[in-house]
């Protein structure tokens, strides 16, 4: 299962500290910033599924991070937490008006944030955490790491599972090489961008073991999809052609 990605937006170096020790207890990945600006250029290169956000931040304060956050597409729905040191509830309707999903007064209950980022969490994308993808005749069970095809159990490594994961919440979408080595290997896994090819050519050749439609759609220079149409014409090769025309 694919980790959830925290964002902790934040200026107080201990605090950081403790939230990242916690939210990695709780099996989240987490990315930091220590001020609004780094926090708009994280989110871009790591959509973060849940954000920590404190509201004094140096040069730009938490209510404008969030403002932006909500601007963008990708993080239009995430769910945002403000910390705040004040307790003025003008503040607080102010937090909420902006976009903020929860807030919290410092000093916190650790515990009783974690609990709050799960819920949202839960409520937000209730398929990263568990249950069941469909596409096609393809079914995953990210509960029981389970998957089938037209009825048929599929047998797929952890890598292949979690690609597979990635596809299925995003059918449609063309990712380059890179932007799957962000996503599903992470971000501070160096691997070779050919070493996506290797495992989109695994799981193709678990997928389509016992027959059926390939779904994965290569696209010349420029990655690679989930697709039931009919690719168009040009500009497409298998991964295999691919490797064999370098
Ligand atoms: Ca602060």
């Amino acid at each position: 299962m694919m980790k959830p990605t925290v964002m902790i937006v934040e200026d107080e170096a201990s605090l950081v500290t403790m939230l990242r020790y916690n939210l990695e207890k709780e099996g989240f990945r987490v990315t930091e910033a220590g001020d609004g600006e780094e926090a708009l250029t994280i989110a871009d290169e790591t959509p973060p599924d849940a954000v920590l956000l404190d509201w004094m931040l140096p040069r730009m304060s938490g209510i404008e991070v969030c403002r932006q956050l909500r601007r963008k597409s990708e993080t239009r729905n995430v769910p945002i937490i403000m910390l705040t040191a004040r307790n003025e509830e003008t503040d607080k309707v102010r937090g909420l008006n902006v976009g903020a999903d929860d807030y919290m007064t410092k000093p916190f209950s650790m515990p009783e944030l974690m609990a709050r980022v799960r819920a949202l969490l839960r409520r937000a994308k209730p398929s990263q955490t568990k249950g069941v993808l469909n596409f096609s005749d393809i079914v995953m069970d990210l509960d029981s790491h389970r998957v089938s095809r037209a009825g048929k159990n599929i047998h797929l490594g952890p890598t292949e599972f979690r690609l597979l994961q990635f596809f299925m919440e995003r059918p449609g979408t063309v990712f380059s090489r890179e932007e799957l080595l962000n996503s599903v290997w992470g971000p501070d896994i160096y691997v070779e961008p050919r070493t996506v090819d290797v495992h989109i050519r695994r799981l193709r050749k678990a997928l389509n073991e016992n027959g059926g439609a390939d779904i994965i759609r290569t696209v010349r220079a420029a990655g690679y999809s989930i697709d039931t149409s009919e690719p168009p014409d040009s500009g497409e090769l298998t991964d295999e052609d691919q490797v064999a025309a370098e």
